[in-house]
C-alpha cells in the first residue's frame, strides 16, 4: 500500500512521461524513446493505482493483467503491419467498452449514492456522458475494423435526412440524461440502458456514413474519442490520471484529424458527418480515361535506372502487403553507390495508417534525410529523370487535381506525372482504396510494370548487379 501523496506524485510523473511521450512521437529519430517514456509512463500509473488506498481484490487484478499482456504480447508480435490500422481500431473499442462498465459500475457503487446531493448530481453528469462517449467509441470502432477489414462495405451509407435523425436521437439523449439525474436510488439504471442502445446506434451510424477514402480519419477520430471516454472514466472513478491521459489522446486525436484532413483537402466536419467518398465506388470516372497504356519489362526498368541521375520513389500500401522495403532499400543502395540521387516521396495517407510508409521505410533502415513528405518534393518532380510508383495508386492519381467527377477530387497528391518518365509496378490495373480509377496509368509518360512489387523490385536489382 502506498499513501495517498505518493500516488499523486507518481500519477504527476506518469503525466509528464506521457507528454514526453508525444513529444518524441511526432519524429522518426525520437519516436523509439517516446515509445520508451510510454511504456515507462503506464508502468508506474499501473503500479501507483493497483497500489493504492481501498484497491482490493490484488489477486483478481494481478491475474487479469497477466492474460491481457499475454494476449497483447501474442497479438502485437502476430499482426501484420498492413493489419495495423484494424488492430488500432479494435484496441479503441475496448476503451469505449471500459468506459461503459466504468459507468455502469459507477453508478452501481453504493457508495456513490452516499455523496453528498450537489457532488451526486454532478457524478451522475459524468456517468452519463461518459457512458455515452464510451458507447458511441465502442460501436463505432467495431465499424470502422470491419471496414478495415473488409467486412463491412467501405462504401458510405447514407440515407436522406440522416442528419435530423441523428439531431433527434442526441435529443431524446438529453432527455434520459435529465430523467437520469432525477431518478431516486439506481432506478435511473433504465435510462442509462435506452441511452446506450441509441448511443451505440450513432456510433454504427456515424461511421457507415464515411466513405473508404475517408477512413484515415475515423481511425484517428475514432482514437480520440477514445482518449475522451478514458478522460470521462476518469471523472467517475476520480481518478486524476486518466483524466489527464485521455485528455492528451483525445486531444491528440483530434488535432491528427484536422491535420490529416488538411492534407486531404477536406472538412473536418463534412468528414465526420460524412457524406464525402460517395461517388461511385468503382469505376467512377473510367469514362473520362483518355491514351493508352502501356507495359514494359523489368530487364528494361533496370536500364532506365542506369541511365537515370535522379530518382524518386513512391510507395503506397502495395509495398506494404507485398513486403518490398527490404529489397527496395537494396536497390536503392546500389543506386545510391553508382552516384544517382534516389529519394522518396511520402503522402500523408499513403498505406493504410498515418506514417504506414515511414515506419515500414525505417524498419528497413532507409536513411531518415532520403525520406521527403510530399510537400517537400512536389515541386523538384518536373527535374526528376524517374519517378518509380510502388504498390501506390489513390495518392497520385492526377484526377485529384483535374477531375471535379472524382471522389477524391480536391486530395493533395504526388505529381508523379510531371517527371520525365514514370513506372508504376502493381499487378493489374485494378484501382486502389478510394476505388477510383486512376488516368496516370494512361499518361505518354508512363509505363505500368506487372508482377508482385517485392518480386518485381528482387528482379530489377538482379538486372542492375549483373
Ligand atoms: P491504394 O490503396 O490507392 O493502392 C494500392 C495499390 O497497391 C493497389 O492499387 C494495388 O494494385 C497495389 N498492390 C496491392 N498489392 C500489391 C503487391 N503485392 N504488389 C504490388 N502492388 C500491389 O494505396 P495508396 O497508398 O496509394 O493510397 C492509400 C489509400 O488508402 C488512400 O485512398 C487513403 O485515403 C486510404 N487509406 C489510408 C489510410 C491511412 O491512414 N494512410 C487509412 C485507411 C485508408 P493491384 O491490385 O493492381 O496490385
Amino acid at each position: 500500500m502506498i499513501v495517498k501523496e505518493i500516488q499523486t506524485a507518481a500519477y504527476l510523473f506518469a503525466s509528464i512521461l506521457f507528454i514526453l511521450s508525444l513529444g518524441s512521437l511526432s519524429s522518426q529519430e525520437s519516436a523509439k524513446r517516446g515509445v520508451f517514456y510510454g511504456i515507462v509512463g503506464m508502468l508506474i500509473a499501473i503500479l501507483a493505482t493497483v497500489m493504492g488506498q481501498g484497491v482490493q481484490g490484488h489477486a483478481y487484478i494481478i491475474s487479469a493483467i497477466a492474460v491481457a499482456s499475454v494476449i497483447g504480447v501474442l497479438l502485437a508480435r502476430r499482426v501484420e503491419m498492413t493489419s495495423m490500422p484494424q488492430l488500432v481500431a479494435i484496441l479503441h473499442s475496448f476503451v469505449g467498452l471500459a468506459a461503459v462498465l466504468v459507468g455502469y459500475g459507477s453508478y452501481l457503487d453504493p457508495k456513490t449514492h452516499l455523496l453528498e446531493s450537489t457532488e451526486h448530481s454532478i457524478h451522475l453528469v459524468e456517468v452519463f456522458i461518459g457512458v455515452f462517449i464510451g458507447a458511441i467509441t465502442f460501436t463505432g470502432s467495431i465499424i470502422a475494423w470491419g471496414k478495415l477489414e473488409g467486412k463491412v462495405r467501405s462504401k458510405p451509407l447514407l440515407y436522406p435526412g440522416r442528419h435530423l435523425v441523428n439531431i433527434v436521437l442526441l435529443l431524446v439523449c438529453i432527455v434520459l440524461g435529465v430523467m437520469f439525474t432525477g431518478a431516486e436510488g439506481t432506478t435511473g439504471m433504465v435510462y442509462l440502458y435506452i441511452m446506450t442502445a441509441i448511443a451505440s446506434f450513432i456510433g454504427v451510424m456515424l461511421v457507415m456514413a464515411i466513405g473508404g477514402a475517408d477512413m484515415p480519419v475515423v481511425v484517428s477520430m475514432l482514437n480520440s474519442y477514445s482518449g475522451w471516454a478514458a478522460s470521462a472514466a476518469g471523472f467517475m472513478l476520480g481518478n486524476d490520471l486518466l483524466i489527464v491521459t485521455g485528455a492528451l489522446v483525445g486531444s491528440s486525436g483530434a488535432i491528427l484529424s484536422i491535420i490529416m484532413c488538411e492534407a486531404m483537402n477536406r472538412s473536418f466536419f463534412a468528414v465526420i458527418f460524412g457524406g464525402f467518398g460517395n461517388a461511385p465506388a468503382s469505376g467512377g470516372a473510367a469514362a473520362a480515361m483518355e491514351g493508352e497504356v502501356t507495359s514494359v519489362n523489368h530487364q528494361e526498368v533496370a536500364q532506365l535506372l542506369k541511365e537515370a541521375k535522379s530518382l524518386v520513389i513512391v510507395p503506397g500500401y502495395g509495398m506494404a502487403v507485398a513486403k518490398a522495403q527490404y529489397p527496395i532499400y537494396d536497390l536503392v543502395q546500389t543506386l545510391r553507390k553508382a552516384g544517382k540521387q534516389v529519394r522518396f516521396a511520402i503522402h500523408p495517407v499513403a498505406g493504410r495508417l498515418p506514417g504506414h510508409m515511414n515506419v515500414l521505410l525505417a524498419e528497413a533502415n532507409v536513411p531518415y534525410d532520403i525520406v521527403l513528405e510530399m510537400d517537400e518534393i512536389n515541386e523538384d518532380l518536373p527535374n526528376t529523370d524517374v519517378v518509380m510508383v510502388i504498390g501506390a495508386n489513390d495518392v497520385v492519381n492526377p484526377g485529384a487535381q483535374d477531375d471535379p467527377s472524382s471522389p477524391i477530387y480536391g486530395m493533395p497528391v504526388i505529381e508523379a506525372w510531371k517527371a520525365e518518365k514514370v513506372i508504376v509496378m502493381k499487378r493489374s490495373m485494378s484501382v486502389g482504396y478510394a476505388g477510383v480509377e486512376n488516368p496516370l496509368f494512361y499518361k505518354s509518360n508512363a509505363d505500368m510494370l506487372y508482377g508482385d512489387a517485392k518480386d518485381s523490385v528482387e528482379k530489377i536489382l538482379g538486372y542492375l548487379k549483373a
